[in-house]
Order: C-alpha cells, then structure tokens, then sequence
C-alpha cells in the first residue's frame, strides 16, 4: 500500500484521542430519566449535543489536534451499530466479565443498511470542533461479529464479509459528508489466531473505494501476531496502546513499513496521571522504530471508563510531553507533517 498526501497540514506528531471520553454526570443523571420515561427524546438529544460541545471543547483545552465527539450518543461500541443495522434483534444482557453484562446482539436474518449510522454525529462534531481534522469512530465488522450471536449465516465468515459491505457504505457516506479521518475499532481482531487470515479480509472490505484517511484501532491485542498483518491490512495508521505494557512492545513497529503509528503514551487501565517526562521517554523510545513524521499521539484506548477529571489530566501530560519533544524536533527544522491516508 503507497500512502498518499491528503493536502491537509499538521503540527508534527499531532495529538489524538481513540475515541469514547467520560460522560458528564449530569448526563449521566439525563440518561437514567430518560430510560424511566422522566424526559422526553428532546431533552435526551438536547443533552447529547451540549455534552458534545463540552467533551470537544475539554479536549482542544487541553490541546488536542484531532478531537473526537467522545462517543458521547454511544452505550457500547458493539451494541450501538447493531441497533442501527437491519437484521439484528437484542435477546437482553449477558454477563461478560465480573459484573459487568453487555446487550449481545443475534443477528436474525439478511442485514440491511437502511440509512446512515454515523454520519449525524459526524456533522455535529465538525460543527462545534474548530481544528482542521476531527476523528470518527466505527467498529468493525470482524468485533461486531465475534460479539454477536448468528443465526442467520451459514458461517461467521460469511456474517463479518457481509457487516464489511455494510461498514463500507457507511464509511463512503461519512466520506461523501466531508469526514477526513475515520478509525476503525476493531478490539477482538486477534482473539481467534485460525481466523486471522479471513477476518483481515473482512477489515480490509471496508476500506473499497474509500480516499480518506484510515486507521485501525486495536487493543487488548496479541501484537506480535497483527505485526505480522500491518502490510496486508490496507490502514494507514494503526492506534495501538503502548503505556499499559510498559513500552515492551515496540519491537513490532519494526513491521511498520512506510505506515504510521497513532502512539498510545498513557494508560487508560490506571488512574494514575503520568509525568510529563513519562510521556518524553516513551516517545524518545518510539523515535528508535519510527521516524517522528509517521508519528500520532494518543491515549492507549477510549477514556471512557476514568473520571473524567482524570481523563482531562492525561491529556494534558500528553500534550505538554509532545510540545517538550516539538520544541527539539524544530531545531532540526521538522514542524509540519502532510496528513496521508
Ligand atoms: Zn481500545
């Protein structure tokens, strides 16, 4: 895959988010009105938005690049895409992991894409962002069909190449609105290793015709075995996380290629706020396997499940570590990168 320039120029290393941030409490406290029928589906959309304009505005604060929406309007990151495909039915909770259940969808007959999942948030949030590129976030077919049960395809092959075709149009439609940069969560993409060789196909569907900037998002990851597929997976960017292994695996950007890193610097598993000179040595780390101008810099995952005052910390040791390392970059007259894709 030859990356091409996309025209839009960048501070070097520029700094993202993967995507989801913590809800306010008080839309918290909305939500749970709204479910027991106490505020109307004006007040619920209403508080979506104004959460939205404060999560966007948190993030530029403290100095991110590339903002998402904080997948404020999202529960889940399966969950929500399933209710908006035709073909899926909700049965109720199952219990995932300690306590915590999540709505597994089953896919019960042909799916449909009957109109645009993401398309209205995306609109929103390049409303209200004032930076140049904003990010969006889709989950991918392959963890959408390893989270769901089915009952309609002859095999699960067969569902996560039709969800591709799906996700695609959804993705063209976003592009047709404008959007510069989507990333793709795809967090079960290595979990079953005899799959592998078909599901990157499956990721790979999503990305037909599509001219803008694509990166793919993977955590909770055997990286050793997606290293061996950055050639083959047609994203020019992968969002991995770093912090929370402690920066042992970096041997496996060596399997980059021309392609960049979205860099995960803190961890989002602690509420421990990294130093700013955590943030420094692990991007001095990095510099060893990849050249600062294929570099992105981001939380190792969403932030969803922190404080959010914790959250808002972290990114601003991120920025303020990436604006040490900035100032020795532009002694070596490196200040601007391209945006490829
Ligand atoms: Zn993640």
């Amino acid at each position: 895959m030859v990356l091409r320039e996309l025209g839009v120029e960048l501070p070097i290393l520029p700094t993202t988010v993967i995507g989801s941030y913590p809800r306010p409490r008080w839309l918290r406290h909305i939500i749970r009105l709204y479910r027991a029928g106490r505020v109307d589906e004006k007040v619920l959309q209403e508080s979506f938005d104004d959460a939205v304009y404060a999560v966007v505005r948190e993030q530029e604060e403290a100095g991110v690049d590339i903002p998402s929406d904080g997948e404020m309007r999202r529960d889940e990151m399966v969950e929500y895409f399933a209710e908006r495909i035709k073909g899926f039915k909700f049965y109720g909770p199952v219990r995932v992991w300690g306590n915590n259940f999540f709505n597994k969808p089953a896919v019960v007959s042909k799916l449909e894409y009957e109109k645009p999942i993401v398309v209205n948030e995306y609109l929103f949030l390049r409303k209200v962002s004032t930076r140049k590129v904003v990010k969006v976030t889709i989950t991918g077919p392959y963890t959408i069909t390893d989270w769901s049960y089915n009952e309609y395809y002859s095999s699960k092959e067969e569902l996560a190449f039709e969800l591709a075709k799906i996700i695609n149009r959804e993705i063209i439609e976003l592009e047709k609105a404008g959007a510069l940069f989507i990333q793709v969560d795809e967090p079960a993409l290595t979990t079953h290793p005899d799959e592998m060789e078909w599901a990157v196909e499956a990721v790979n569907e999503v990305t037909r015709g599509v001219n803008i900037k694509l990166g793919l998002h993977v955590c909770y990851s055997n990286y050793e075995l997606l290293s061996k597929y950055f050639d083959k997976l047609n994203f020019s960017q992968f969002a991995l996380e770093f912090a929370n292994r402690g920066f042992r695996d970096l041997e496996v950007l060596k399997r980059l290629g021309d392609k960049e890193i979205g860099f995960g610097v803190v961890d989002v598993h602690s509420r421990r706020i990294e130093s700013v000179d955590e943030v420094v040595n692990a991007l001095n780390k990095v510099f060893k396997y990849v050249d600062p101008e294929r570099v992105y810099v981001n939380p190792d995952c969403g932030l969803k499940l922190l404080p959010r005052e914790i959250a808002r910390a972290k990114l601003e040791v991120m920025v303020r570590g990436v604006n040490i390392i900035r100032e020795q970059l532009k002694r070596r007259g490196l200040e601007k990168i391209v945006m490829r894709g």
